[in-house]
């Protein structure tokens, strides 16, 4: 679509990732006319080497995918994740995580980017009042008194109430608002990839922690898994470089021979990490939404779950204050917004760095002790069904849409 066919919109979203499309399709639903300006064509979305990566979704996510009804374009290829199973390096420890054990369903399903992109562009594909304009690249916004103007690279100007930065670790409008942002590298890289493997994962995500970084498991539909294997930013290239004989059986030797013989599609994906966090979440006229808010270590496989709760309280703010006529990109509105995220995100960002710099440790003293605390979280069962909970994302303040309920 061209973008000077859009010359004022209610909200205009920069970045058109999987946050900033449910969010747009998510208020537009609401009667809000939205328009996403994204840097890339839909058709680079959903070239199936744009993003390797797979989501676990949480159950609460799940629970709004559903009630926005973007699940019924992707619901059949997602697999459930009934169990996770903890290990650390060779210890023969490990933590076991059950779903019957919370008997509430599922923790979470994996789904694979590829597939979530393009059930969210089905569905963009019917909403009234969402206008994607691809590509194209916001350069910049300007608050004034009662609404805000965002500048395309292009020259063309789009007016509206409120701007949205959804684009992610990088983005731009976070840095023109002058927000800070807390940037803290790992100096780890998360190499990608899908197995096929011999015998059926029967649903258990596993995660071991091996001295470099954590090494996922993550169960996908058929004989497959998605593997995040997390190394230090210096032997990733080492790997990323291995003939595909070498990496399949550096894989092999990682994930043991519970799954049988496993092979490693013949694509790779590497991701640097690290942890980012702005210590604002609105500037006049802006708010920022999913990873340009906070970028966290996938180790817990949270972070489009924490963009996704973002995404619940922004459409539940917005929506109030649009059925009461209000201004939408009012001081107010957005204090609201911003309230209810910064201490609900800051518990699991906290979480996910402490594990990580627990984990990804050589240290003999950490070692022991991290074994003491998995057998003591083993044995407690109140423990066990707070940790469930939390990787099911059914505790906090939990917006509407999160517990399935329609606005
Ligand atoms: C290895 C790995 C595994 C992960 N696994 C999980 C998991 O299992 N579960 C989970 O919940 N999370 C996981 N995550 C995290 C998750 O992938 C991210 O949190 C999520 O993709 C963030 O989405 P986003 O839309 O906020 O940002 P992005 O995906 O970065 O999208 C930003 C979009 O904005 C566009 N854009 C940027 N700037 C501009 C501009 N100026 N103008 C126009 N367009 C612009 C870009 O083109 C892009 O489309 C994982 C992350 C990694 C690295």
């Amino acid at each position: 679509m061209a973008a000077k066919n859009t010359k004022s919109s209610d909200i205009v979203i920069s970045g058109g990732g999987m946050v900033g499309m449910i969010l747009g399709g998510g208020l537009a639903q609401q009667g809000i006319t939205i328009t996403i300006v994204d840097r890339e064509v839909a058709v680079a979305h959903l070239d199936p080497k744009f993003d390797g990566r797979s989501s676990a979704i949480a159950f609460a996510s799940c629970q709004m995918l559903k009630a926005l009804g973007i699940w019924k374009f992707m619901g059949a290829e997602a697999e459930a994740i009934r169990e996770i199973r903890v290990s650390d390096g060779p210890s023969l420890l490990h933590l076991h995580f059950d779903h019957q054990d919370l008997g509430e369903g599922p923790l979470g399903y994996m789904v694979e980017n590829r597939h979530i992109r393009h059930g969210l562009f089905q569905w963009a594909a019917q909403i009234e009042g969402l206008t994607i304009v691809a590509p194209h690249e916001v350069t910049g916004y300007k608050p004034l008194s009662g609404g805000a103007v965002v500048t395309l690279k292009s020259g063309q100007k789009i007016t509206c109430q409120l701007v949205i930065a959804a684009e992610g670790r990088g983005s731009r409008l976070r840095k023109l608002a002058g927000i800070r942002t807390t940037i803290l590298p790992y100096h780890q890289t998360g190499i990608v990839t899908t197995i096929e493997h011999e015998l059926p994962h029967l649903g258990i995500a596993h995660e071991r922690f091996l001295p470099d970084g954590p090494f996922a498991i993550l169960p996908l539909g058929g004989n497959r898994a998605s593997l995040v294997w997390t190394t230090s930013e210096e032997l990733a290239p080492t790997i990323m470089g291995l003939s595909q004989r070498a990496f399949d059986a550096e894989i092999q030797k990682r994930v043991g021979d519970f799954l049988g013989r496993v092979k490693a599609l013949d694509h790779r994906w590497s991701y640097p990490l690290s942890l980012q966090v702005a210590e604002d979440y609105t500037a006049p006229r802006l708010a920022l939404v999913g990873d340009a808010a906070h970028g966290i270590h996938p180790i817990a496989g949270q972070g489009l779950n924490l963009g996704l709760r973002d995404v619940g309280a922004l459409i539940e703010v917005l929506a109030g204050a649009h059925k009461s006529g209000s201004d939408l990109g009012s001081d107010h509105v957005l204090a609201a917004y911003a309230r209810w995220r910064r201490v609900d995100n800051l518990l699991l960002i906290a979480v996910t760095d402490i594990l990580n710099r627990l984990f990804s440790n050589r240290s003999r003293a950490l070692r022991l002790a991290r074994d003491v605390g998995l057998g003591l979280v083993n044995r407690q069962a109140g423990l066990k069904r707070f940790f469930m909970r939390q990787a099911r994302g059914t505790v906090g303040k939990l917006p509407k849409l999160l517990r399935g309920r329609k606005i």
